[in-house]
């Protein structure tokens, strides 16, 4: 079956509201008519508003970087599924391993989180990868399992393929460290048989995003192997032109 591939550009803290509409503007037309590629960008909540505004009748959606799993209450600084939806957004990007690492993000919260934005009618985007220690130590696959299998505990089997995985090895991200294809392939192919445990018909349609340094110049290799669907991009997606020459990566 052919999964539409799906590139995400995942800003973390980086873009004041003014920067954030002076990257739409140099990437709409580069990019804001594709209609064979999925394309997002990650906004920090503060010009979420103004990027759903400034990419309206885009091809272009917009996801926030994380949410709270409950639907409120005393947890001051976070935001909740309802609000990012008030906002429009099209999706919520959760386990980025910056979250688990820095802000104590669990299995535990994700597994509600991952179901929240679904029921929501929004797209979750779960974040799994493995540290090179644990690389080092041959737990890639140990580390993936439980990842993959507790983020998607609450999601019907009939809702699996809405969701997307991104697997971002940890000691790819930021370092310019890229996994080579067989690496890419073999974890993006294992998440993807995690999932047919579950469902086969999910399997085949679930997308599986790689991240971790892509850039231009190794989009297409990365994006044509057979199990990776698309890519979670940081560094090279702060900047209009980089990020569309990853997008162009991505199409056929
Ligand atoms: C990321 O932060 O999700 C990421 C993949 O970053 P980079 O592309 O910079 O490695």
């Amino acid at each position: 079956m052919s999964r539409t591939p799906f590139v995400a550009g995942n800003w973390k803290m980086h873009k004041t509201i003014e920067e954030a509409e002076e990257f739409i503007t140099g990437l709409l037309p580069l990019a804001g008519a594709v209609d064979d590629v999925q394309i997002a960008v990650c906004v920090p909540f503060t010009a979420i508003q103004a990027v759903v505004d400034s990419t309206r009748g885009s091809s272009i959606e917009v996801f926030a970087q994380n949410v709270h799993e409950a639907d409120q209450g005393a947890y001051t600084g976070e935001v909740s599924v309802a609000m990012l939806d008030e906002l429009e957004v099209h999706g919520i990007v959760v386990g980025h391993s910056e979250r688990r690492q820095y802000f104590n993000e669990t299995d535990a919260a994700l597994r509600v989180k991952v179901a929240k934005i679904l029921a929501a009618g929004l797209e979750p985007i779960l974040c799994v990868g493995e540290s090179d220690a644990q690389r080092e130590a041959n737990e890639t696959e140990d580390v993936l399992r439980v990842q993959v299998t507790e983020g998607l505990a609450d999601v019907a089997d009939e809702d699996l393929a809405k969701v997307t995985i991104a697997y971002e090895p940890i000691w790819a991200i930021g370092t310019g460290k890229v996994a080579s294809p067989q690496q890419a392939q073999d974890a993006c192919a294992f998440i993807r048989s995690l999932v047919a445990d579950r469902s086969a018909d999910a399997a085949e349609s679930i997308r599986v995003q790689y991240g971790g340094s892509v850039k231009p110049e190794n989009a297409k290799e990365l994006l044509g192997l057979p199990d990776v669907d698309g890519a979670l991009v940081g560094g090279a997606a702060l900047d209009p032109a980089s990020f569309a020459g990853i997008i162009e990566g991505a199409r056929a």
